[in-house]
């Protein structure tokens, strides 16, 4: 066959380089290669990460010449907003984003009396497939780029700033990697958001590293990895069972790395790091929160530098499961107390915009 009749047109199989992709050293680089001066690349930071900005015409230190290219080159609109919806008086909201080879991703903004958290996506679907998460069921689309998870904070920032969420003008202050996807499954990226999001202005957009939560289903290499950055992230693991035997069902990569390796890594982790670390334990009807497994979790995690988050299971479509009985989860509570062990139940946000811990799966917008 001809080599004319099998062209097919390439495909761009990245999302475009952006600022936020880059280190400081890499973006002077950068703006070199475009023909201008490297400290451009300071005042397109302060813009993108202090001012939220990339419209040019803000960009009132730029020779007006060069803005353009440079915003176009170098800030490409990455992310489509195609729905957003509010609950909680308008202080919770998800949003639904496009990007550009049409994958869909989520992120939440969730604004509180004393913080803001925002809970963002670092991969579109997600490879895990545990049975009661919404995302796990479509699969894995693709990895998220760097500037692609940082643009979900940055549009979030820039609402708050702008006085778009009700409450004032504010900052955020907390982020969550507990949006779609699994963060160490795109561990580079993920790192690169981190710094980012870590990075005192102009390079990044320096919000506190104590303030940044890392959730994992329990990837012990990665979790390795991590501990030995140097970034005081706070690490959170998906546990959801005490015992090998139910966690290979409900987070199936406990058949590879097994509760007792990822605790190990955890308490690596907290001993390199000194945080606490999180274990995340979803409550799921008469599956998980039985009193015995209460107390072999409590025996399993006694004396360490350990927080226990409870999550009321939130519904996902199609699943038989549900929540505890409230009476189950108080003994649930009360029997890890007893080990000495710090327990919170965490609040239920979101869930009837469907943005609760489990429920993001990025449906398309009905016509
Ligand atoms: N893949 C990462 C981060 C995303 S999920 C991880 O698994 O940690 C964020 C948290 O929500 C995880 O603890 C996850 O197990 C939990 N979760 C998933 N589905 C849920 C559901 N239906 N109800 C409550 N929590 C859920």
């Amino acid at each position: 066959m001809s080599a004319e009749l099998t062209f097919v047109a390439p495909r761009r199989a990245k999302p475009s380089r952006h600022l936020a992709d880059l280190s400081m050293a890499e973006r002077r680089t950068a703006v070199a290669e475009l023909g201008e001066k490297p400290f451009r690349a300071d005042q397109l930071s302060r813009h993108y990460f202090e001012r939220l900005t990339t419209d040019p015409s803000h960009m009132t230190d730029l020779p007006a010449a060069s803005r353009d290219q440079l915003v176009t080159r170098l800030m490409p609109n990455l992310l489509t907003s195609v729905r957003e919806i509010t609950c909680d008086g308008g202080t919770t909201r998800k949003t639904l984003w496009r990007l550009f080879d049409g994958a869909l991703v989520e992120s939440v903004l969730m604004r509180y009396p004393d913080r803001v958290t925002m809970c963002v996506s670092s991969q579109a679907g997600c490879g895990m497939n545990c049975p009661f998460c919404a995302t796990g069921q479509a699969g894995l689309t693709r990895n998220m780029s760097t500037a692609e998870i940082v643009e979900q904070v940055v549009a979030g920032a820039r609402a708050l700033a702008r006085d778009e969420v009700p409450g004032g003008p504010g900052r955020v202050s907390n982020i969550v990697f507990m949006g779609m996807g699994e963060p160490l499954a795109n561990y580079k990226a993920v790192i690169g958001a981190v710094r980012r999001i870590v990075d005192p202005a102009p390079e990044g957009l320096g919000i506190s590293a104590r303030g940044v939560t890392v959730s994992t289903v329990g990837l012990v290499p990665s979790i390795n990895k991590l501990a030995a950055e140097g970034l005081p992230v706070t690490l959170a693991v998906s546990l959801h069972a005490p015992d090998d035997e139910l966690r290979d069902t409900l987070v199936p990569i406990n058949t590879r790395w097994k509760v007792g390796e990822v605790l190990d890594a955890a308490w690596n982790y907290a001993a390199v790091t000194k945080r606490r670390v999180s274990i995340e334990y979803a409550l799921i009807k008469d599956i998980n929160d039985h009193e015995w497994r209460a107390d072999l979790l409590g025996r399993l995690l006694k004396g360490k530098l350990v927080h226990v988050n409870l999550i009321p299971l939130n519904p996902t479509p199609g699943s038989k499961w549900t929540a505890s009985r409230p009476e189950d989860e108080r003994a649930f509570v009360r029997r890890l107390e007893s080990h000495g062990v710090a327990v919170t139940v965490r609040d239920t946000r979101g869930r009837e915009i469907d943005g609760a811990c489990g429920q993001l799966a990025a449906a398309t917008p009905e016509a």
